[in-house]
């Protein structure tokens, strides 16, 4: 089944790994995949570094994913630096390796570079070129900010931009890491009323290390530190890397079970290529030896 059809039929499991660095090995990152294919998701979705830095890379894991007969790969990848003869190229080898499921993204815009030094300037052109040369051949997916993005001046911006997305062609969306689930559940409330109505799939982040929560909330996404989770991390502040990570799993098992009450049509772990801490939370949520 395809991944849009999978959600709107039940709530889809998947988790998202990136590659690692071109000088270390491959191996981990396979042992860990064998782990969370366990959990029998959906899919598994391969990051890509902007302006395609590690595309060799990424496509030999997305492969290796789809070679595994266990479930589907979803190749992220941003149009960054490149032109349509460029994202041709891509997209033929992805079909030729039997990748068709493709979360198109901008990318963020690397520090001293003025636009994408590509041919598209926005995620819809690039959803809308995709659609026009390929057809139904792919999957698309599609970022969202329930946080509102951080370039969007407001959130109506942002959602008449969202909405252009679907408009070109896009099948679900994938969202950006979100812990004030009252605020998403406003998001997910505004956005259905603009006319978006394709699945969405929530990313989940999982809290287990303090350091690295309040930096990604706060070092780029611009998202927020709700009063609950604040409170769990000034409560164990001092608490070691150990024990934080045992109250955050708890954490964030609750949050995804209150993300599931709102009706969504997707979680979307976050691995951070790492598989005991996301086992542990799908286990405690029931999703595991679901289907
Ligand atoms: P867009 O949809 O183009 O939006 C970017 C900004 O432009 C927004 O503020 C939007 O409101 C505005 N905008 C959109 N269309 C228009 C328009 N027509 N006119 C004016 N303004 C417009 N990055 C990576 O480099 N590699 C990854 O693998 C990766 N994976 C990701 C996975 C997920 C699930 C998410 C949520 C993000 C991921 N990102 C990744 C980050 C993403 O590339 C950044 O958030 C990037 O800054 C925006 O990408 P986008 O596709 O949302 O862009």
């Amino acid at each position: 089944m395809r991944i849009p059809d999978i959600m709107k039929s039940r709530m889809s499991v998947s988790f998202e790994v990136f590659p690692p660095k071109a000088d270390k090995p491959l191996d981990p990152l396979m042992r860990i995949l064998d782990k969370l294919y366990t959990m029998q998701p959906d899919f598994i979705s391969v990051t890509y570094g902007a302006g395609g830095s590690n595309a060799g890379r990424h496509m030999e894991i997305c492969k290796s994913i789809a070679d595994s007969g266990k479930t589907m790969p979803l190749s992220h990848f941003t149009c960054i630096g490149s032109n349509k003869d460029d994202i041709r190229r891509q997209m033929d080898r992805c079909l030729e390796l039997g990748i068709d499921n493709i979360l198109a993204l901008r990318g963020d815009i690397p520090q001293g570079w003025e636009g994408t030094r590509g041919d598209f300037t926005h995620a819809s052109e690039l959803i809308a070129f995709l659609r026009e040369e390929y057809g139904d051949k792919f999957v698309i997916g599609m970022a969202g900010a329930p946080e509102k993005h951080i370039e969007a001046k407001t959130f109506a911006e942002d959602i008449a931009h969202l909405r252009m997305k679907q408009d070109a062609g896009a099948d679900f969306i994938t969202t950006q890491l979100c812990y004030d689930v009252e605020g998403f559940k406003w998001w997910m409330d505004t956005i259905r009323k603009t006319g978006v109505t394709i699945p969405i799939d929530v990313g989940i982040m999982p809290v287990l290390n303090k350091n690295s929560i309040i930096k990604m909330c706060l070092s780029m996404n611009g998202c927020s530190i709700p009063q609950p989770l604040a409170e769990l991390i000034s409560r164990h502040y001092n608490d070691s890397d150990e024990d934080f990570r045992k109250y955050g799993i708890e954490y964030t098992t609750n949050m995804v079970y209150e993300f599931m009450a709102l009706g969504i049509n997707g979680v979307h772990f976050y691995s951070l290529n790492k598989a005991e801490a996301v086992l542990e939370i799908c286990r405690n949520c029931g999703l595991a030896y679901r289907k």
